[in-house]
C-alpha cells in the first residue's frame, strides 16, 4: 500500500467512532453541545491511533519513512490536545439530571462523577504527556526513563478516556460504540505490548556479537556485529535498526542506527555511529564479543525499488554519511551500471568518515565523490563552504540529472534547503528520498 493510501485509511480509523456515533440518528442537541462531542471523539480515536505511530511498525515506517511518521505522531498529538482542551468548556445544555421523559439526554448533559473524574484526569494527563514531549531536551531526562514515562502516561491517558468516555458519553451508551471503543484501547495497548514485549521475546532467538570497534573518524566508530545464530537478517541498503548493546534483551536501551553495510556483501552487519551523547559516547568502549540485539530492518531510504532512476546521488551532512555509504557499497557489489555521485558535506577534513573507502569506490565503480568543507586548512582542495544552491546547481543542475534518484540524510535545515533547491532545479518530488536523525 503506498503512502498516499495510508491517510485515507487512518482517516476512516479515526473517523470511525464519529460515524457510528451520527448513524445512531438520536434527537438532535444544541450544535456545540454536538461539537464538543465529535471534538472529544475524534480526539480520543487520534490518541489511541498515537500507539501505532510510533515508528516500530515496519508496514507503516516501510512506506513512509520512521521520521515522517514520529512527525506524524507529534503533531497529531497536539491536535488531539487542542481539541481535547476545548471539549469540556464547548457544552452549553444544563449539567442537571435529564427530567424522567428525556431517555436520550437531549436537554441535559451527564454531571454523573463517575463519568467525569476519569475524564478530568486524563484530560490533565494528557496536557502533562504532550508538555514533557516538547521540553524533553530541555528537561535533562535520559532519553530511555522519557521513553518509559510517555508510555506508561500514554496507556493511563487512553485507560481513563476509556472509562470516561463509556460512562459520560450519551453516544457511546450503544453498545456497538462501547465495543469499538473497547476493540481500539485493546490494539493500541497490545500494539505497545507487541512492540516491548513480544518482539523482544522473538529477537531473544537472535542474539548478535559485536565483532570489531574501530575508529572511523573523529569521535565516530565503526562497529560491526556478527549474527550469534544461522541465517542472516534481510535488508535493504540503506535502512536502519533500533540497536541494543550489551544489556538484556527487554531493555528499553536501544538507540535507532542505520546499517552502513551492503547486504548483498554478507551475513555481517556494521554502523557508523558518532558521539553524541550518553550511550554513543561510551561506543568506542564496547568490546568485541559483547552481546547485541537488533529490531530492524526499518525506514525507507533505500534505492532498492527505484530501478527507473537513470543515475543515483547522494547527499550527506556529517553522519548522515551513514546510510548513504551502506547505499554506494550495494551498488558496488552489485555493480550497478547506473552513474553515481556523493556529494558528501562536513565541518573539518578529520570528520570526514571512511575517506579512503570512498575514493577506492570511485576509483573502482566510477563515483563521483565531492566534499565540501566549511572550515578548511591550508592545502584542501575540495570544495568549501555549505552544501548550497549555487554547489547543487554545479553538480546536479543539467538537464540529464534531473530525472536521477537524490538520497539525501543529513541535519534537519540541511534537507529542507536540498530539497528546496532540487526541486527548483526541476526534479519531481518523488525522486527525492530523506531521512534525518533527529525526531523534533
Ligand atoms: C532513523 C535514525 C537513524 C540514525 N542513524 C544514525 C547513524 O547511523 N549514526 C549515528 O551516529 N546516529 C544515528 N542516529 C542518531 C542516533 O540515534 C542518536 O545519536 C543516538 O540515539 C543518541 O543516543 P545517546 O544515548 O548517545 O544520546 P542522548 O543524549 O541520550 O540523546 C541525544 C538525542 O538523540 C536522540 N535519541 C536518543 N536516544 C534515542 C532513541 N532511543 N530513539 C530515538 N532517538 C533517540 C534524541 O533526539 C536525543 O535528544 C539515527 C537516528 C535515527 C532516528
Amino acid at each position: 500500500m503506498p503512502v498516499p493510501a495510508l491517510i485515507p485509511l487512518y482517516l476512516v480509523v479515526v473517523l470511525l467512532p464519529l460515524t457510528l456515533a451520527w448513524a445512531q440518528g438520536l434527537p438532535s442537541r444544541p450544535l456545540v453541545d454536538d461539537l464538543a462531542s465529535g471534538a472529544g471523539f475524534v480526539a480520543f480515536a487520534v490518541i489511541l491511533a498515537e500507539f501505532f505511530l510510533i515508528g516500530r511498525f515496519r508496514s507503516v515506517t516501510r512506506r513512509a519513512g520512521s521520521d515522517v511518521v514520529m512527525r506524524a505522531h507529534q503533531l497529531l498529538a497536539r491536535t488531539a490536545l487542542v481539541l481535547v482542551l476545548v471539549h469540556p468548556f464547548l457544552y452549553v445544555s444544563p449539567m442537571t439530571p435529564p427530567p424522567v421523559w428525556d431517555v436520550t439526554s437531549q436537554t441535559a448533559l451527564n454531571y454523573d462523577w463517575a463519568g467525569l473524574w476519569p475524564g478530568i484526569i486524563a484530560w490533565l494527563l494528557l496536557g502533562g504527556l504532550v508538555a514533557m514531549a516538547i521540553a524533553r531536551d530541555v528537561s535533562g531526562a535520559r532519553y530511555e526513563h522519557w521513553r518509559l514515562l510517555h508510555g506508561l502516561g500514554a496507556v493511563l491517558v487512553a485507560a481513563f478516556g476509556l472509562l470516561h468516555v463509556l460512562r459520560a458519553g450519551r453516544y457511546s451508551a450503544d453498545p456497538l460504540l462501547g465495543w469499538v471503543w473497547i476493540a481500539f484501547l485493546a490494539l493500541a495497548v497490545g500494539s505497545l505490548l507487541y512492540v516491548y514485549l513480544v518482539a523482544p521475546l522473538f529477537r531473544w532467538r537472535r542474539p548478535w556479537r559485536v565483532t570489531s570497534v574501530t575508529p572511523a573518524a573523529e569521535r565516530t566508530w565503526t562497529v560491526t556485529l556478527n549474527p550469534d545464530f544461522e541465517g542472516r537478517v534481510e535488508y535493504k541498503a540503506g535502512q536502519f535498526a533500533w540497536l541494543n548493546i550489551g544489556k538484556g534483551v527487554f531493555s528499553l536501551n536501544e538507540n535507532p542506527f542505520s546499517i552502513s553495510s551492503a547486504p548483498s556483501a554478507g551475513r555481517d552487519v556494521e554502523f557508523i555511529i558518532k558521539e553524541l551523547g550518553d550511550f554513543t559516547n561510551t561506543i568506542g568502549q564496547v568490546r568485541p564479543g559483547t552481546r547485541a540485539w537488533m529490531d530492524g530492518p526499518h525506514g525507507h531510504l533505500t534505492h532498492e525499488g527505484h530501478d527507473d532512476a537513470p543515475g543515483i546521488a547522494l547527499i550527506a551532512g556529517g553522519v548522515g554519511i551513514a546510510p548513504l555509504i551502506g547505499i554506494l557499497r550495494e551498488l558496488a557489489v552489485t555493480a550497478d551500471p547506473r552513474p553515481t555521485a556523493l556529494l558528501y558535506g562536513n565541518r573539518t577534513e578529520a570528520q570526514i568518515v571512511c575517506r579512503e573507502e570512498l575514493q577506492n569506490l570511485a576509483e573502482a565503480h566510477g563515483t563521483e565523490v565531492i566534499h565540501v568543507l566549511s572550515e578548511t586548512k591550508k592545502g584542501w582542495t575540495g570544495d568549501t563552504g555549505m552544501i548550497d544552491a549555487t554547489l547543487l546547481e554545479r553538480h546536479f543542475g543539467t538537464k540529464s540529472r534531473r530525472n536521477w534518484l537524490y538520497i539525501l540524510c543529513g541535519p534537519p535545515p540541511m534537507l529542507t534547503s536540498v530539497k528546496a533547491t532540487l526541486i527548483g532545479l526541476g526534479v519531481p518530488a518523488s525522486r527525492i528520498l530523506s531521512e534525518q536523525f533527529v525526531y523534533d
